[in-house]
């Protein structure tokens, strides 16, 4: 038995608990953002938001996300992975859970036992549902994926009418929705996604040839929601936009939305670098002149991409500084200039607002060469997250 003063750092709840981790790096979540968000999106859509919280919730955290969403109203969460469906129940969630990921039929079970629903994309895969669902003796809720333009997963549009009279039909199957998934949506100006609308509709006439009726039809992510009010249709399923990012450059603010993740960390060491003098591994910055460095205790090893490396910016004291050499797996270092003044333990801000400036996810995927969804997820367990803002009531859920 560990001594409760040493928090197990491989298990990512432990590290969750503000107080169970001291280190000044830290993840700063504001919830009352994500419910803004939630109910902003909402209003936009004019449809139920299924919230989308796979991948440790973009990183801010499955379970407090997931509970807060419980605890504001939503009515139906998403996830990848049976196991992130299966930690959500763990932790007392009860709304509605779709998996939205391929199934693999040695888990079907566990989606019966947890009360997970399932997705269905294709005949074969609808007969193991079935047949897990019969010797369980529990029918399964399932969501049909229909494939009209990602090819990743689902049964292509142009033949889903087999597919939804076989899952109509089943006795041990309930269908409670039929989805597919934008490939270009967040880009306003792109023709796919009407394209994309168009080859759902058609498959989602099916119920109506046959006489069956319509279960919930979603479609839209959060350059959807965002772009194209079309495709809103019963339900819409923002992932990004929850936390208050937008999915690309080329994206449009239409719903005023707030960022929930900041990233600061604290100066761990100060000192003046002479002329001439070289910064990290491989000796790839050299200062031209006398200049003021301060090194700050986070690395790739946290998630904070080494691409970042001569790239990147935080703020300190309210000022940007730009990273200099290549980022450490635990440190890095920043270029105050001749005139720049920072002490040890000063806020350093690498994702977020400080004085009247701020970081944003955005501009860090852009100066990364990646998207923020890659920036948000890639934060691990190592960082403690802590929470603001949270609804009173949830605590037995987190
Ligand atoms: C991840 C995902 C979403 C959410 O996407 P965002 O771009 O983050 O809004 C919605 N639907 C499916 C099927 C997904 O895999």
């Amino acid at each position: 038995m560990p001594a409760p003063d040493f928090p197990d750092m491989t298990d990512p709840a432990a590290s969750f608990r503000p107080e169970a981790n001291d280190r000044p790096t830290r993840i700063r979540v504001d919830l009352e953002a994500i419910g803004h968000n939630f109910q902003a999106l909402q209003a936009h859509a004019g449809v139920p938001v299924m919230g989308i919280v796979k991948a440790n919730a973009y990183g801010h955290g499955l379970v407090p996300v997931a509970a807060h969403l419980q605890a504001q109203g939503i009515g139906q969460l998403g996830v990848a992975l049976v196991e992130e469906g299966l930690a959500l129940r763990r932790a007392g969630v009860t709304v509605p859970v779709l998996v939205m990921g391929g199934i693999h039929a040695p888990q079907v079970s566990q989606f019966l036992a947890c009360d997970l629903e399932v997705t269905v994309s294709s005949i074969a895969k609808l007969r193991q549902v079935e047949a897990a669902a019969e010797s369980s003796g529990r029918k399964a809720v399932v969501h049909l994926k229909v494939d009209t333009g990602m090819e990743r997963i689902g049964v292509h549009s142009e033949n889903a009418g087999a597919f939804i009279e076989a899952a109509v039909s089943s006795r041990w199957c309930t269908v409670k929705g039929i989805y597919s998934h934008l490939a270009c949506s967040d880009d306003p100006a792109s023709p796919m996604t009407r394209e994309q609308l168009q080859r759902f509709m058609h498959a989602c006439r099916h119920f109506d040839r046959i006489g069956a009726p319509m279960p919930i039809r979603h479609l839209a992510n959060s350059g959807g929601v965002l772009h194209f009010p079309e495709t809103c249709l019963d339900m819409v399923r923002p992932g990004i936009a929850l936390y208050g990012v937008m999915p690309d450059p080329a994206s449009r603010a239409t719903v005023a939305l707030r960022p929930a993740l900041s990233l600061v960390s604290k100066v761990v060491y100060f000192k003046v670098v002479n002329a001439g003098r070289t910064v990290s591994y491989g000796a790839t910055w050299t200062a031209a002149a006398d200049t003021r460095v301060v090194t700050v205790p986070i690395g790739y090893g946290d998630g904070y991409p080494r691409s970042l490396s001569s790239r990147g910016e935080v703020l300190v004291r309210g000022e940007r500084h730009p990273i200099i050499g290549r980022v450490c797996m635990d440190q890095f270092m920043v270029d105050l200039g001749a005139g720049g003044s920072a002490y040890n333990e000063d806020e350093v801000v690498l994702i977020g607002p400080q004085g009247g400036d701020a970081i944003s996810c955005e501009a860090v995927a852009v100066a990364a060469g990646t998207i923020p969804y890659e920036i948000l997820t890639g934060l691990n367990a190592r960082i403690p997250r802590e929470y603001i803002g949270r609804a009173s009531g949830v605590a037995s859920a987190t």
